[in-house]
């Protein structure tokens, strides 16, 4: 199955349906263990490529250490999928190389369409954005024909097409509460569980929720979450909104891993459960030294759990697949410039409300 093509899941997400989702990750490649020798070579090699093909590598933090760390050391960019769209708009490099999901080299090519745009592969996709095929998303868009439509930045370029609005989970909130103040009603797509969460937060009934899920972030439980905070109760809980509801209820912060990072590192406690994607301890090690991480529990009644914490999706990102894109200059990003033109305007808009912040 490619990237490109979609499970069909809509309004009203089936046991079938995420079958069908976990079917589509038995097809993910296991990851082959490498030598320390194997590593320092293609980061050598990245390194020079990086330089001679004027590229700057933008890191999402759910990636692997060492994509982080090589992020750091070349200039590049190590952030939640709202700085990487900033970033590289603003960069002045020709290429970027995006290791994350797909929307998120999507993003990238929309914001600037006139630079090269590859990533370590373009099997890495996500299931929000496989969740909200954008032929179901407009039927559903038509029932609504009085909504704004605000979507997560998880969606495809079709999708945000549709949109009048696209935010990342650092701003969800905010910026259905600036539409809510217009007096109009929304659709919230397609993260269910960050839906809900907005409307906790808001206290609005005006806001209709369409029906994905994180399969990472779904994962996490509440009754182990509580044994965990018995254990250790001095620990702080930090989540990410696309956990389910009773796992925010239960949290001292809630926030995209930009906040939760801040948070540990301005917090007073010395430890903290935190509930997102393991690849965010890289830099929770690094911005709050000396601090204690605890992975929140994934394992326990009703458990599942297939991912564990670690997107498999973002997982796919390699420091071999990113030596071999840039070596063969492969994985390029294309965008329909007719649907990027129409996805560029809520993008654009997200940037705009998160500059006049
Ligand atoms: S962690 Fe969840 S939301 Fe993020 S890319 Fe993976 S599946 Fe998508």
């Amino acid at each position: 199955m490619s990237a490109n093509e979609r499970i069909p899941t809509g309004t009203s997400a089936t046991v079938a349906d995420r079958a069908a989702v976990r079917a589509w990750l038995d097809r993910v490649p296991q990851q082959i263990a490498v030598t320390p020798a194997e590593e320092l070579a293609d980061r050598a090699a990245i390194k020079q490529l990086l330089q001679q093909q004027n590229a700057v590598l933008v890191a999402h933090y759910y990636t692997s250490p060492a994509l982080q760390s090589l992020a750091e050391e070349t200039g590049g960019l190590v952030a939640d999928s709202l700085e990487m769209a900033r970033f590289g708009a603003r960069s002045n490099a020709s290429t970027l190389v995006v290791a994350g999901v797909r929307f998120m080299g999507e993003t990238a090519k929309i914001l600037s369409p006139e630079k090269t745009v590859l990533m370590p592969t373009l099997e890495a996709t996500c299931s929000l954005d496989i969740g909200c095929p954008a032929d179901e998303f407009s039927r559903f868009c038509q029932q609504y024909p009085d909504h704004e439509v605000v979507v997560y930045a998880n969606t495809s370029v079709a999708v945000k097409a549709l949109s009048d609005w696209v935010v990342t989970s650092a701003i969800a909130v905010d910026v259905v509460e600036h539409v809510l103040s217009q007096g109009k009603k929304v659709i919230w797509a397609p993260d269910k569980h960050l839906g809900r969460y907005i409307q906790s937060q808001l206290g609005s009934d005006d806001i209709v929720l369409w029906d994905g899920a994180c399969i990472v972030h779904e994962e996490f439980k509440v009754r182990a979450l509580q044994d965990m905070m018995h254990m250790y109760p001095e620990a702080a809980v930090l989540a990410h909104p696309e956990s389910p509801i009773g796992v925010l209820e239960l949290a001292d912060v809630v926030g995209s891993t930009t906040q939760i990072i801040k948070a540990a590192q301005s917090r007073s406690e010395s430890s903290f459960i935190v509930a997102t994607d393991h690849g965010i301890f890289y830099k929770l090690q690094q911005q709050a030294p000396g601090k204690t991480f605890y992975m929140a529990p994934t394992s326990g009644e009703g458990a599942t759990c297939r991912s564990c914490a670690q997107c498999p999706w973002m997982g796919m990102n390699t420091l071999s697949s990113l030596r071999t894109a840039l070596e063969q200059h492969s994985n390029l990003i294309e965008v329909d410039p007719e649907l990027g033109r129409k996805a560029l305007i809520p993008l654009q808009r997200m940037l705009e409300f998160r500059s006049q912040r």
